[in-house]
C-alpha cells in the first residue's frame, strides 16, 4: 500500500465509515452530547474549543452529511462555511433547504455547529438588491449560529461572515469584523466561504479565484484561523493547497470530493496540528511552526484523533 493508501486507511479507521445517524443512547460519546444540548444557550467555563472539524461545499451531498453527523461527537465544533445547496441539482432549492435544515438540526444534537452561506446558498435579495441566503435565519432558529453571528466559546471568538454579493453586504462584513476585533479573545476564528486572494487555497489549477477583500481584512486583523471553501479543486491541484499561512493567520480550505465521505480538515488547538483527509491522501501541518511546503504526508494517525 502506498502512503496515500495508508493515510486513507488511517482516515477510515479513525473517523469511521459512513454511517447511519448514530444511536446516541448507545453511543460512547453520550456525555459529550449532553454537554452540547446545554451548550446552545449556555457557554460554560469548560466550553473550550479543542477539536474542530471543517467540512465545506457539500452541495446537498446527504450521505456526506450523514458521515459528518456520525463523527461529529468526536469534535467540539463542526464548521460548515457555505455551499450547502446544489443550485445545479435536480431538486428545487427551497426543497433542498428544508432537507438541509433537518440534517443540521440532527447534527446540532451531536456537537456544536456553525454555518455560513456560500454563493450556492443565496435565495433572495436584500433591500439593496444584493443576493443573500435568507434561510440562514431558519438555521439560527434551530439554535445554530449562522451568517452575521459572533460566538464566544471559552477563549475563542468566532465570527461568521455571510457571502457578500455587492457593496452593501460587503460593508456589513467589514463592520462585523471591525466590531468583533474589539472583542478579541485568545483565539479568533472566521468562517468565510471564499478563500483569500493570492493563496494556494484559492487555486483551481488554472487561476486564483480568491477574495481580495478577505486578503485585506486578514492583513488588517490577523485572525488566528479562517475556515473557507469555495474552490473545490485547490487541495488537489499542483500549486494549490488545503492550508495557507498569511502572517499570523492560518487559512484552510478542505476542498470537495465525491463519494459518501467528504474531504475534511480536523484540527486540534491543544496539539497545535491540523490534518487534511481526502481520497487523494492525507497531510498534516503544525500550527505553531511556519508553514513549509510541501506539507508532509500524514503517515500515521495523530494521537489527538485517537483521544476523546
Ligand atoms: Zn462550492
Amino acid at each position: 500500500m502506498n502512503r496515500f493508501g495508508t493515510a486513507a486507511a488511517c482516515l477510515q479507521k479513525q473517523l469511521g465509515p459512513p454511517a447511519a445517524p448514530p444511536d446516541y443512547a448507545a453511543s460512547p460519546f453520550g456525555s459529550r452530547r449532553q454537554r452540547f444540548l446545554l451548550g446552545a444557550t449556555t457557554v460554560a467555563a469548560h466550553d473550550l474549543v479543542v477539536k474542530i472539524l471543517l467540512v465545506s461545499d457539500l452541495h446537498y451531498a446527504l450521505k456526506q452529511l450523514d458521515w459528518i453527523t456520525s463523527v461529529a461527537p468526536r469534535f467540539d465544533l463542526v464548521v460548515l462555511p457555505g455551499d450547502h445547496i446544489d443550485i445545479a441539482g435536480r431538486l428545487d432549492g427551497t426543497v433542498q433547504v428544508v432537507v438541509i435544515l433537518k440534517y443540521l438540526k440532527r447534527l446540532a444534537l451531536a456537537t456544536r455547529v456553525l454555518v455560513s452561506s456560500g454563493n450556492h446558498d443565496l435565495d433572495t435579495r436584500n433591500a439593496a438588491g444584493e443576493k443573500v441566503a435568507s434561510w440562514m435565519q431558519r438555521v439560527r432558529a434551530l439554535g445554530i449560529a449562522a451568517d452575521g453571528d459572533t460566538v464566544v466559546l471559552g477563549d475563542t471568538l468566532v465570527t461568521i461572515c455571510p457571502w457578500w454579493d455587492g457593496p452593501v453586504t460587503r460593508q456589513d462584513v467589514a463592520a462585523l469584523l471591525a466590531r468583533d476585533a474589539l472583542k478579541r479573545k485568545q483565539r479568533w476564528i472566521w468562517l468565510y466561504h471564499a478563500p483569500p486572494a493570492n493563496s494556494p487555497t484559492a487555486w483551481n489549477g488554472h487561476r486564483s479565484f480568491g477574495d481580495a477583500d478577505l486578503k485585506v481584512w486578514i492583513d488588517t486583523y490577523q485572525p488566528d484561523i479562517v475556515f473557507a471553501g469555495h474552490i473545490h479543486e485547490a487541495p488537489f491541484k499542483r500549486g494549490g493547497s488545503w492550508a495557507d499561512q498569511i502572517g499570523a493567520t492560518w487559512v484552510f480550505n478542505c476542498g470537495r470530493q465525491i463519494g459518501p465521505v467528504p474531504t475534511c480538515v480536523a484540527l486540534d488547538t491543544q496539539a497545535g496540528e491540523a490534518a487534511w483527509f481526502s481520497l487523494a491522501g492525507a497531510e498534516i501541518a503544525r500550527l505553531d511552526q511556519p508553514l513549509q511546503r510541501p506539507l508532509p504526508a500524514l503517515l500515521q494517525e495523530p494521537a489527538w484523533l485517537r483521544s476523546q
